[in-house]
């Protein structure tokens, strides 16, 4: 576009723009331009982590610098203070340069906006910053046993014992509860009253001795989850001068921990059905295992119906998970519309790995040398993991049908 053509905004839109690419160009290690902007080769930081190359290390130390692990968080929190709309700018200039995110983490994506928006100034000063550097990883405590999709049931125990809390349960699911440091959970602190308001949401220091973390293992080999069991945890009321371990008040707990599940359930807007990443992308995949005839198309006619109609609603998935992505970062809260691009992202991520397996040929189901499934049936076997993660699928139509489209519950 000619740049006399421009409006104002436009014309510095640009010049951002254009500053951005200049700075990636000049400080991204070329190792970590190889395109991986999906689940691949991520750096998820906090202690335990071991950084996969100097490159990876000296990208999460560059963008720690300049803010931008979390460019839209204020200056004084590790951000860099940006607008959503340069915070959008900057994602598509990295994603056009195929460069890899420096940080991801349940801190950023999940404990981040809660803090921001219900932590006191002390909460988000000792919790913030370190999450923007990556150097305390955390981890989700929702589920339990008895409470998935009515995690309102949930029974892990938070009594009043003067200076602390003393909470004792289980929660279970819990991902990469074992190369985390600290967990947000919620938790249960008064049983006179309906369920939902007896809930408090607390942060608990995963080092305590009277916390348990055992890892789970599942069809598709290693897995993420763990279970964790709270033994009489005593956990200070104060971290510090205003630094409470509940966010929120005492029974605020759901309003809290919903607050950041719509922001869970946005941030999952990623999935497509190109998957994780890992393999080729779908047309390419679909092209090698069918071939195409003369005229160019695909040989298998249902292959290409079935590939032309995913192709569509991924599309359509993707331009919402966009819309609403740069109406949360304005501002502007998108509450349960989250449960759309939830339930439609992650549908379509599973529906790309049923037509992979659909013109695959067995070998890649088989296992590997090692005995695990290979890469692309281990991540079919997962695809089923995203329709439940955060929500399950049907919870999901219940939100949209309730809140969104006010159907009635009978
Ligand atoms: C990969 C992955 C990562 C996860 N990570 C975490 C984590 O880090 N932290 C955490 O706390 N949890 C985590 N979870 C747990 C997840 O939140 C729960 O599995 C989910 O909420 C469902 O709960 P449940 O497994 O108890 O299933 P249930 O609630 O027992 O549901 C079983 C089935 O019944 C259906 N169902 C239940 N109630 C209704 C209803 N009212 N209407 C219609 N259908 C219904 C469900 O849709 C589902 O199909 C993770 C799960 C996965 C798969």
């Amino acid at each position: 576009m000619e740049a006399a053509l421009l409006k104002p905004n436009e014309k510095s839109s640009q010049a951002f723009r254009l500053k951005c690419r200049e700075w990636l160009l000049e400080n991204c290690p070329q190792e970590m331009r190889d395109g991986k902007t999906g689940s691949e080769g991520r750096c998820w930081g906090g202690k335990k982590w071991q950084f996969e190359s100097k490159s990876q290390k000296q990208w999460l130390n560059k963008c720690i610098e300049k803010g931008w692990t979390v460019p839209t968080w204020p200056e004084e929190f590790g951000g860099a203070g940006m607008s959503a709309l340069n915070a959008d700018i900057l994602k598509e200039e990295m994603s056009s340069l195929g460069i890899r995110a420096p940080l991801y983490s349940y801190g950023i994506s999940m404990l981040g906006p809660a803090l921001l928006k219900y932590g006191t100034k002390q909460q988000k000063l000792k919790h913030l910053p370190p999450i923007a550097r990556g150097e305390i990883r955390w981890c989700q405590g929702y589920s339990e046993p008895n409470a998935g999709s009515d995690l309102a049931a949930l029974k892990t125990k938070c009594i009043d014992a003067g200076n602390d809390w003393l909470v004792s349960g289980q929660k279970v699911w819990t991902s990469n509860a074992d190369e985390s440091d600290w967990i947000f959970a919620m938790v249960r602190t008064n049983t006179e009253v309906k369920k939902h308001e007896g809930i408090s949401f607390i942060l608990m220091d995963l080092a305590d001795e009277a916390i348990t973390v055992r890892p789970i293992e599942l069809i598709s080999g290693k897995s993420v989850f763990c279970e964790v069991f709270f033994d009489d945890v005593k956990v200070p009321k104060y971290y510090g001068p205003d630094n409470p371990s509940m966010v929120g008040s005492l029974g605020q707990g759901w309003e809290v921990g919903m607050y950041l599940l719509t922001h869970e359930r946005g941030s999952l807007g990623g999935y497509t059905l190109n998957g994780r990443g890992y393999e080729l992308p779908i047309v390419e995949t679909t092209i090698n295992q069918v071939g195409l005839n003369g005229s160019n198309k695909l040989n298998d006619p249902v292959a290409r119906v079935n590939l032309s109609v995913a192709l569509i609603d991924d599309a359509a998935s993707t331009a919402l998970a966009e819309l609403l992505d740069s109406q949360s970062n304005s501002g502007i809260e998108i509450g349960s519309q989250s449960s759309i691009v939830k339930y439609a992202s992650t549908q379509i991520i599973k529906r790309g790995y049923e037509l992979r397996v659909a013109v695959s040929d067995l070998e890649d189901l088989k296992l590997g040398e090692d005995g695990q499934p290979r890469t692309m049936a281990s991540n079919w076997l997962y695809s089923r993991a995203y329709t439940i993660l955060g929500g399950t699928s049907e919870i999901q139509l219940n939100i949209i049908a309730k809140r969104l489209l006010n159907l009635p519950s009978k």
